[in-house]
């Protein structure tokens, strides 16, 4: 099968409905012609992804393109902004039909779930590598800004931290845990749910936000930077992981699918490292003044995503984590770095 046959039959196919009017014209030409409607302006986000750095090669298919998807879409999330359309770079190390038509699925399944249409891309042989870029609307003036956060405001993550690094521990064999837990443990790393509804309904009410891909205190580290604040996280508020949501796991160094045996449950700091450093998460974390905490409980439950006030921002710079006993422990504001 040559590229062109498999664009035609993997990649080509019309805008979906919620899309046809911003998409003038869609794969198949040089360019893709896109028209935002009368009062919006363009979101763009990109995100690469490479096997062995982001993904392991021992994903299935379908999973990977919900995940290539599902990042990028993250990012419109962070900004509150409708997601449109996107294009797919690809880089394949050979035509393997199988592995394509269930990647396409995966993708597509989540594309149509957002109503955003795939107008374009470039496919090529090499290392397999997967770049999205996506395209949102968002009116001017509304888009949710990391800079915005001020002393004061109450400080918010939507659904829980620290799943993709359970799972990632368990994929290291640092760890074991029940099969329940690890089902859906490695499901929140694979298949992440991009907060699109909750961001949407954040807008006017969250006064910064950013989506956590880096780690809890690396991406609010970013929002402190912007905004020129600090912030004090509770720990008890903040640990509420898939142990405290009332399944265990055991640390007997192999997967344990026996859920009457009882060994001990990670330390507590252990389970706060990831929720705090572990990446992988595609959740929000926003800001919003303490006036609208009503408000952001309306939003959440309009977009059907659970929210957790985690701590509040200070005029004092700086990263602080306040533990059960209160003391405060200053925490780096380092997310993952490819580079570090
Ligand atoms: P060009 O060489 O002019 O850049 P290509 O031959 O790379 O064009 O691509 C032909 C058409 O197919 C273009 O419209 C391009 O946007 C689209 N396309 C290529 N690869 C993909 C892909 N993986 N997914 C969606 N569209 C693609
Ligand atoms: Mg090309």
């Amino acid at each position: 099968m040559g590229e062109f046959d498999l664009i035609a039959r993997y990649f080509k196919r019309p805008p979906p409905l919620a899309a046809a009017a911003q998409v003038t014209l869609g794969v198949g030409d040089d360019c893709a012609l896109l028209q935002p409607r009368p009062g919006q302006q363009w979101a763009v986000s990109t995100d690469l992804l490479i096997e062995g750095r982001h993904f392991l090669s021992t994903v299935a298919p379908d999973r990977l393109g919900h995940k290539a998807l599902a990042v990028n879409l993250s990012d419109l999330a962070a900004c509150g902004a409708q997601p449109v359309a996107y294009t797919l770079a690809l880089s394949l190390p050979s035509v393997d039909e199988a592995w394509l038509a269930a990647f396409a699925q995966g993708l597509h399944a989540l594309a149509d779930a957002h109503g955003i249409a795939l107008v374009g891309g470039d496919t090529t042989r090499g290392p397999l590598a997967i770049g999205i870029t996506v395209m949102g609307e968002v009116p001017p003036g509304q888009a949710l800004l990391r800079s915005g956060a001020k002393a004061g405001d109450e400080l918010w993550v939507s659904g829980h931290l620290g799943d993709a690094r359970l799972a990632l521990e368990v994929f290291r064999g640092s760890l074991s845990v029940p099969l329940p837990v690890w089902e859906l443990a490695r499901q929140r790393m694979e298949q992440p749910t991009p907060r699109v509804a909750l961001g949407l309904a954040l807008r006017g009410v969250a006064s910064a936000a950013a989506d956590v891909s880096d780690g809890l205190c690396g991406d609010l580290g970013h929002i402190l930077a912007a905004s020129g604040v600090g912030a004090v996280i509770d720990a008890a508020d903040a640990i509420e992981t898939i142990a405290s949501r009332g399944v265990w796991m055991g640390a007997s160094g192999r997967l344990d699918s026996n859920l009457s045996a009882n060994p001990p449950l990670p330390a507590e700091w252990q389970w706060l490292d990831w929720v705090l450093n572990g990446g992988d998460d595609y959740e929000l974390v926003f800001t919003a003044p303490s006036a609208l905490t009503e408000a952001v409980r309306l939003a959440a439950a309009a977009a059907g995503t659970p929210v957790r006030r985690i701590g509040r921002i200070q005029a004092e710079s700086g990263l602080w984590l306040r533990e059960r006993d209160g003391v405060l422990t200053r925490l780096p504001t380092r997310g993952f770095d490819h580079f570090a």
